[in-house]
């Protein structure tokens, strides 16, 4: 073989193994939904024990995956005027000297309602949907895309307290990036992802579709239309209503949340049997598995493709 031809089938290899990452499996997802949703959490409630073994818990699998804390510590507490709670913020260095400067955000919220109304016997919420399953799926995306090490721009993986108290946790974290001037590039948050839809023709929609080009991109970056729009969550205005809107009001830039449940697919929001054996891993696992090619692509882009558009 000719010297070009080597080098022509080295680059090619280079590339291919560049852009193949170790697959998110269902059990790992399955495994993190079951200690999350457990009832000895009961129900996850802001500034409960049980939310504090959950934060133990992903602190558990940022030191497992290699994850740093982005503070000093993974736990930044944060106090309103109701709660203490605890947010879980990791850290995974960008390794472009450049770029790094520039930060993807990865979120879900990690607390639940705790205690709800009785049915038959049962009165703990256990949030497996809401929100063990984007918890679980950002820890996954997280660890994969740590592993893989090939991010030039930076990544805080963080988990929410107190969404379901009113956005608190991410109210608090936005407020407090934006005093040290963080270059947020995208915020990317996680909510319900547990139950496919059955009637569309897309996997996953964002809320706030319209406001920038994030979907569309995410589809190109896939090579597919895993990503669509959801007039339900249009029209309840979900975009406003989980912890995405926090960092969107600091920061103007895209922050959106990847959702599979506009709750015309789910009977169980915010409900005693919002449990484990309602949740479909495989689906998960293979719609994240997906969507990672796109994460990889928005953190490795030369420019900041992902934009607001503009608003009159
Ligand atoms: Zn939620």
């Amino acid at each position: 073989m000719k010297l070009k031809t080597l080098l022509l089938v080295g680059l090619f290899i280079q590339i291919v193994f560049a852009q193949d990452f170790e697959k998110v499996k269902p059990q790992d997802l399955r495994s993190s939904v079951d200690f999350l949703s457990s009832d000895v959490l009961k129900g996850r409630e802001t500034a409960t024990q049980g939310e504090l073994v959950a934060a133990q818990f992903i602190r558990s699998k940022f030191i497992e995956a290699g994850i740093k804390p982005y503070f000093d510590t993974y736990f930044d507490t944060f106090e309103s005027t109701r709660f203490k709670g605890i947010n879980v913020v990791g850290f995974i260095e960008g390794i472009d000297p450049e770029l790094k400067n520039e930060v993807v955000l990865l979120g879900a919220h990690y607390d639940h309602i705790g205690i709800a109304g009785i049915v038959q016997n049962d009165s703990i919420a256990n949030g497996a949907n809401d929100n063990a399953s984007g918890t679980a799926s950002v820890l996954a995306i997280a660890d994969c895309l740590a592993r893989l090490g090939t991010n030039k721009r930076s990544i805080i993986v963080a988990l929410f307290s107190g969404e379901e108290k009113g956005l608190l946790g991410s109210k608090a974290l936005s407020k407090k990036l934006k005093t040290q001037n963080l270059n947020l590039y995208t915020m990317l948050n996680f909510e319900m992802i547990g139950v496919p839809f059955i009637d569309r023709d897309y996997e996953i929609f964002l809320t706030g579709y319209e406001l920038s080009n994030l979907g569309d991109k995410l589809n190109t970056y896939t090579n597919s239309t895993i990503v669509g729009i959801s007039d339900v969550a249009k029209k309840y205005n979900l975009f406003k209503r989980s912890d995405n809107y926090s960092f969107y009001k600091e920061f103007k830039v895209p922050s959106h949340t990847i959702s599979s449940c506009d709750l015309t697919n789910f009977d169980f929001y915010h409900h005693v049997d919002d449990e484990i054996d309602q949740l479909d891993f495989v689906f998960m696992a293979t719609t994240i598995n997906k969507l990672i090619p796109g994460f990889v692509q928005i953190c490795n882009t030369g420019s900041k493709e992902i934009q607001m558009y503009a608003t009159n």
